[in-house]
């Protein structure tokens, strides 16, 4: 076939000798793009380069995505903060649901229309779908939380999340990657919409949002996503190694059972967000909070004083946390699933599952030597309930463990046991067990 004969080529060549070079612009205004975000759907907007280095670590997965990626565009989605302050998690629920499904809506349409001015764009998913092949590692392609501060559009409070100056926490953010250049670039915010009141840290029903900024990500991820990703990976293996439904019925309750089908028939379930919740940063909040203390106080003790089931790790900080703080709650103690399927992702993954309050007392440099299959090597210091990971052998050890990779990783999944590991060296020990033991302790698994 002769191209030049065919009516879409022929149809593209007139388009392209009629189009006005204002069409053909390489950079676009960015109030121009925020009208369109808005007209879109979006409730803000904000713009960030690609070669900006806060986001350097998201380009080899946005580049793969889309390689001719130059701008970021960030979404805000509000939440009706009405549906989140309430104890019937159901209303709030739904209200995630329906705005993320909003957000992705959005993203598409502002996508449809770049390309309609002749820009290509890609909106990445808003939440779920994530790259799951990845799991337990890195699954998600942008950084939302990140690429919002950047962009201007919020900064992050004690609760972790990213608080925008008039909505607040209760948003939710999307990023479209476009591959346009913008005539300039939006710069994170001067001041930071958390007023450190601690609400956060005082509703918290496992103690992950420390009054001093420690953010425990684990115990958070236990309880409030127990219907999802680690939680539903526990859940089924509760299925399979139960002996009779009998014994499934003493591990699940008939209730837990069926929210796990409203969770796979509705959509993704989340069983807490009371950070997001009672928090009165951002304008459309702090007038409530301001006039009302009481109101406000006994609203956050509406969340407090509710009697529910709280899903923690036997030992965690999560656990000690919730019997102490909140008696009246039902303390569950269940996996949360994540098994780190190589020694380096076991490395990679101790700051998250470090529980600091299980590490008092302990000072400790610990090296790890893996062979085998995957071989590598890291040195872990346990210093005033703070942790560090290094690559490679870092100092003096007071405890060397020098494992297979393989007999490691099957370790950590409670498939292969310690002792065997041990008498057929395949796992050594040099230091004291006790170093292991008290290690052992600030990773609960
Ligand atoms: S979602 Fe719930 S468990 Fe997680 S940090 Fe917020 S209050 Fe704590
Ligand atoms: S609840 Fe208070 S301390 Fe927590 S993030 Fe919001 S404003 Fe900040």
């Amino acid at each position: 076939m002769n191209l030049d004969d065919h009516p879409t080529v022929q149809w593209y060549r007139q388009r392209e000798t009629t189009r006005p070079d204002s069409d053909r612009s390489t950079r676009l205004d960015p109030q121009l793009l925020r009208r369109l975000c808005i007209e879109a759907g979006a409730d803000d907007a904000g713009f960030v380069e690609t070669k900006r280095f806060a986001i350097a670590d998201q380009m080899t997965d946005l580049m793969a995505v889309f390689p001719t990626n130059r701008s970021l565009i960030c979404t805000v989605h509000r939440l009706n903060h009405e549906n989140l302050r309430t104890i019937a998690h159901s209303v709030t629920n739904l209200e995630f649901q329906q705005a993320w499904k909003n957000a992705n809506q959005t993203a598409r349409t502002i996508a449809f229309r770049l390309q309609e001015l002749g820009i290509r764009a890609l909106n990445v998913p808003v939440g779920f779908p994530m790259e799951i092949d990845r799991w337990p590692d890195r699954m998600w392609l942008s950084c939302d939380k990140i690429n919002a501060i950047e962009a201007g559009l919020g900064r992050m409070g004690w609760n972790r999340l990213v608080l925008h100056p008039r909505f607040g926490a209760n948003i939710v953010l999307g990023t479209i990657l476009t591959d346009v250049e913008l005539t300039s670039y939006d710069t994170p915010l001067e001041f930071n919409p958390c007023v450190e009141c601690k609400l956060c840290v005082s509703v918290c029903p496992v103690g992950a949002v420390g009054a001093d900024g420690y953010f425990d990500f684990v115990s958070c991820y236990t309880h409030n996503y127990r219907e999802r990703l680690g939680g539903f990976a526990d859940w089924v293996g509760k299925i399979v190694s139960s002996h009779s439904l009998k014994d499934y019925r003493t591990r699940v309750t008939d209730s837990e059972t069926v929210s796990m089908w409203q969770n796979l028939s509705i959509g993704g379930q989340t069983r807490c967000d009371r950070c997001m919740a009672v928090c009165p940063a951002g304008q459309a909040q702090i007038g409530g909070f301001l006039e009302d203390r009481k109101g406000f106080a006994g609203f956050v003790k509406k969340m407090q004083d509710k009697e529910e089931t709280v899903y923690v790790v036997p030992g965690s900080d999560a656990e000690a946390h919730v019997k102490s703080r909140f008696p009246h709650k039902k303390v569950k103690r269940v996996s949360n699933g994540l098994r780190p399927n190589s020694a380096a992702m076991f490395l990679k993954s101790l700051p998250i599952a470090f529980q600091r309050h299980q590490a008092e007392g302990l000072n400790a440099t610990f090296h790890f030597t893996f062979t085998g299959e995957e071989k590598c090597k890291g040195t872990v210091i346990i210093r005033d309930k703070i942790i560090t990971v290094q690559d490679d052998l870092v100092g003096a050890a007071d405890l060397h463990i020098t494992a297979d990779s393989r007999t490691w990783t099957s370790f950590l999944a409670k498939e292969a046991g310690l002792p065997w590991a041990l008498i057929s060296r395949r796992i050594r020990i040099k230091g004291s067990p006790k170093l292991m033991k008290a290690f052992a302790r600030c990773f609960p698994a």
